[in-house]
């Protein structure tokens, strides 16, 4: 696809549409040992992904940003159309960042046709998101594949908030042997806890009121946790006290082991707590990671 790079004229950032042209510029015999360090993300960004970038501008020479809004994870009926984007604030805020290279792929760049061979994920994918949105990850491995060949990248960052998808790419990077480390990047949220997330401009002004009550339900469940009540019931609580204080639906409430996400029958090293709510328009997900520490469990600490 014949598309010319664009200098932004802050901060020097150079927007790249074509898969060739970027790894023309990224190939690893021009890098002169410069480090990459990349950002993968659907846009509509805010401060989480702000704080990926962040982290990536202390590690690495470069830094890479991918904005592609990924059919491939999106299931019929999900919000693939609806899927808030704006190219150009976009741009604007990743120049600020101090993003270096920004890659904005069409679905024609990335697809062009119908791809014969489908990577699945093991176990890991099939509880939580993976189990209300079959075949989601399929689609998030498809695009990480993709990108971490085209990008190259020494060291690439995600966000705890989507615990779940980092963790089957951590195992994804470690069985298949992927030449990129990750690095987990701590929740940003609100002033009242609510996780940022792009799908929050959905929320109707009802809705964004009763939105913090996720994180609230998941600190409490965390607490039951630490004082050792029995899984099933503190899934109970947790979910009982979303939907006693919004007008959310209940998709899922499970805690479970991580990263290894597998039942907590007997609980040691880290466990999670993660939820996924349906409102009208948008659904939500947020988690609370606990660690067992002297003995006994604690929250650990997220940018609050
Ligand atoms: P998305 O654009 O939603 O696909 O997210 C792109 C990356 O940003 C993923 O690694 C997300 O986990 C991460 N991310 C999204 N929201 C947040 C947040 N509130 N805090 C930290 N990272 C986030």
């Amino acid at each position: 696809m014949e598309v010319a790079t664009e200098m932004h004229e802050l901060n020097n950032l150079t927007v790249i549409h074509s898969i060739q042209e970027l790894q023309a510029r990224l190939d690893r015999n021009e890098r002169q040992g410069r480090t990459v360090g990349f950002v993968p993300t659907m846009g509509f960004l805010h401060e989480g992904h702000l704080s990926l970038v962040e982290q990536a501008r202390k590690h690495n020479d470069v830094v890479v940003m991918s904005i592609f809004v990924n059919p491939a994870q999106f299931g019929p009926g999900e919000d693939y159309d609806a899927y808030p984007r704006d190219t150009e604030r976009d741009t604007q805020l990743a120049a600020e960042a101090g993003v270096d290279i920004l890659f904005m792929p069409t679905p024609e760049e990335m697809y062009p046709q119908e791809g014969g061979i489908h990577i699945l994920p093991g176990t890991q994918a099939s509880m939580l998101c993976g189990a209300s949105r079959p075949g989601h990850f399929d689609g998030v491995l498809k695009v990480v594949l993709k990108l971490f060949n085209i990008v190259d990248p020494d060291r690439s960052y995600f966000g705890m908030k989507d615990a779940q998808q980092l963790a089957i790419i951590e195992t994804f990077v470690r069985d298949f042997n992927l030449r990129t480390d990750i690095v987990r990047v701590p929740t940003v949220r609100e002033q009242d806890g609510l996780a940022k997330s792009s799908r929050n401009v959905h929320l109707t002004a009802m809705e964004r009121k009763e939105a913090p009550i996720i994180q609230q339900a998941l600190q409490q469940g965390a607490l039951l946790f630490a004082e050792g009540h029995a899984v099933a019931e503190i899934e109970k609580q947790v979910a009982e006290h979303i939907v006693a204080n919004s007008s959310g639906c209940i998709d899922y409430v499970s805690l479970l082991s991580y990263p290894a996400l597998t039942a907590l029958d007997e609980p040691k090293g880290e466990a999670i707590i993660a939820c996924a709510v349906k409102f009208e328009r948008t659904r939500l997900i947020d988690n609370i990671i606990i660690t067992k520490k002297d003995g006994s469990y604690v929250q650990n600490d997220d940018e609050q």
